[in-house]
C-alpha cells in the first residue's frame, strides 16, 4: 500500500500488479491456445490454491480493519460537545451523499450492462441466497458483539464500531488506556494490511490465471469489451456524482461556486488521484479547505479527518457498479430487493473502508457476500482495479470538501473566498 513516487517504479505496489496482470495474461492465453481451455485443469489447479489463500488473507483483516479504523475515527473527534447538531449534520451528509452515490452507480450500471451474456461461472456456490430487507435492518444491530466479530459479520461489526467509537469519545480522559489501546491496534491491523497487499500482485494474478483458464470462458474478446463498458459505467457514474450531485450541494446549501471552489481543491485531487489514498492527502485536504477556500476551520477539523476515513462516495459507487457487474458476468439477474441491499452494504462497506489505495477492493467482499456471490468474483475487476481506485478516491476527498463547505454553512462562515461569487 505504500506507493511512493520516490521509490523504483518496479517496487510499486500497483505497477506490481500490473505486471503480475500482464503475466497472467500471457500464461492464461498461451494455455489456451496451446493446450485448450477445455483441458486446461491442470494448468488452473495450482493458480486457484494460490488465489484462494489470497482470498483468506483478505477476509482474514476485514474485521480488524473495521473495528479499528471505525473506532479509531470516530474517537478522533475532539469533544463530546461538539458531537449534537453538527455532528448529526455531518453524519447526515456523509450518509445521504454516499447513498445519491451507489443509487447513482447502480443506474448507470444497469442502463449499460457491462458482463451481461458472459454467462461464466466461477468455483463457490454461485447461488443467491435473497434475505427480506426487514432482516437486512434488524441485522445491523448485533445480538451478540462476540459472536458478530467471531462470525465475520460486517455491518453489525460496523455498528458495534461506531457505537464503541462514540462511547470512547464520550467518555474522554477516563478511558485514556482503551483510546490509546485502538489507535495502537489500528496501526498494527495497518501493518499487517500492508503485508497481505504485498502478496497481492501474486494473488490477484493467480486469480485472473483462474478467470483465464475458466472452462465457460469461451470468448475472450467479448470478456474485455465488457470490462472496457465496466470500466465506463464506473468512470461515468462518478463524473455525474461529482459534477452535477455534489455541485449542486455546494450551490443551495454551501453557497459556495462550484468551479472556484474546485480550483481551490485541486492540488488535494490531483494528489488524490496519483496516490489513490484520501488518508495520504488529508494533510492538502485540509490546506486547501481551510487557506485556499477560506472554509471554517472547525468545520473543516470536524467533517475532514473522519470523512478521510468513513464518508467515500466514489468507493461506495465503484463497490456498487462492481457488484452488479460481477452479478451480470455470472448470468446472475439480482432482484429490486438485492439491489437495494447492495446500495446498504455498499455504503456501509465504504465507511468500513480505509482510506488507503485497494481498501475498497478488500471491503467489495462485504457487498458481494450481502447478496450472496461468490467472493471469488472479484478476480474479474481487480485487473482495472487500479485506475478506477484513482479515480474513485479523488471523488472520495471531494466528497469530503463538500462536507466541509456545507457544515461550515452551518458552524461559521464557509468558503469566504470560493463563494464570493456564487
Ligand atoms: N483508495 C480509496 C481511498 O483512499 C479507498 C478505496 O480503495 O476505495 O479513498
Amino acid at each position: 500500500m505504500k506507493d511512493r513516487a520516490d521509490i523504483p517504479w518496479y517496487k510499486q505496489l500497483h505497477w506490481q500488479i500490473f505486471l503480475g496482470l500482464i503475466a497472467a495474461l500471457i500464461y492464461g492465453l498461451t494455455v489456451r491456445q496451446v493446450v485448450g481451455v477445455a483441458e486446461a485443469e491442470a494448468y488452473r489447479v495450482p493458480f486457484d490454491f494460490i488465489g484462494d489463500l489470497f482470498i483468506r488473507l483478505l477476509k482474514l483483516i476485514i474485521i480488524p480493519l473495521i473495528l479499528t479504523s471505525v473506532v479509531t475515527g470516530i474517537q478522533s473527534l475532539k469533544e463530546p460537545a461538539e458531537l449534537g447538531r453538527v455532528g448529526l449534520i455531518t453524519m447526515t451528509y456523509y450518509m445521504l451523499t454516499t447513498l445519491v452515490a451507489v443509487s447513482l452507480g447502480l443506474l448507470v450500471v444497469n442502463l449499460l450492462k457491462p458482463g451481461k451474456g458472459l454467462n461464466l461461472s466461477i468455483s463457490g456456490e454461485a447461488e443467491l441466497t435473497p434475505t427480506p430487507l426487514r432482516d437486512v435492518f434488524l441485522g445491523i444491530v448485533p445480538e451478540n458483539i462476540f459472536g458478530a466479530l467471531a462470525s465475520g459479520q460486517m455491518l453489525p461489526t460496523i455498528f458495534f464500531a461506531i457505537v464503541l467509537g462514540l462511547a470512547i469519545l464520550m467518555a474522554g480522559e477516563r478511558v485514556t488506556l482503551v483510546r490509546k489501546l485502538f489507535v495502537e491496534a489500528n496501526h498494527l491491523v495497518f501493518m499487517v494490511t500492508d503485508w497481505v497487499m504485498a502478496t497481492a500482485p501474486l494473488g490477484v494474478a493467480a486469480l485472473f490465471v483462474g478467470t483465464l483458464l475458466n472452462p465457460e470462458l469461451v470468448d475472450v474478446g467479448a470478456f474485455f469489451e465488457d470490462m472496457g463498458v465496466y470500466m465506463l459505467s464506473v468512470l461515468g457514474g462518478l463524473g455525474l456524482h461529482s459534477v452535477i450531485v455534489l455541485p449542486l450541494l455546494l450551490i443551495f446549501v454551501a453557497r459556495v461556486h462550484p468551479l472556484r471552489y474546485a480550483i481551490a481543491l485541486a492540488p488535494a485531487l490531483l494528489t488524490a488521484f496519483s496516490t489513490a489514498s484520501s488518508s495520504a492527502t488529508y494533510p492538502l485536504t485540509r490546506d486547501c479547505v481551510t487557506a485556499r477556500a477560506g472554509v471554517d476551520e472547525k468545520a473543516a477539523d470536524f467533517v475532514l479527518p473522519l470523512g478521510a476515513t468513513i464518508n467515500m462516495d466514489g468507493t461506495a459507487l465503484y463497490e456498487g457498479v462492481a457488484a452488479v457487474f460481477i452479478a451480470n458476468a455470472l448470468g446472475i439477474d439480482l432482484s429490486f430487493t438485492q439491489q437495494v441491499i447492495i446500495v446498504l452494504t455498499a455504503t456501509l462497506a465504504a465507511i468500513g473502508a480505509a482510506g488507503v489505495p485497494s481498501a475498497g477492493l478488500v471491503t467489495m467482499i462485504i457487498v458481494l457476500e450481502s447478496v450472496g456471490l461468490p467472493g471469488a468474483g472479484y478476480a474479474l475487476i481487480v485487473a482495472v482495479d487500479r485506475v478506477l481506485d484513482m479515480a474513485r478516491t479523488t471523488v472520495n476527498v471531494w466528497g469530503d470538501s463538500v462536507g466541509a463547505a456545507v457544515v461550515g454553512r452551518f458552524v461559521g462562515d464557509a468558503g469566504e473566498d470560493a463563494s464570493a461569487d456564487a
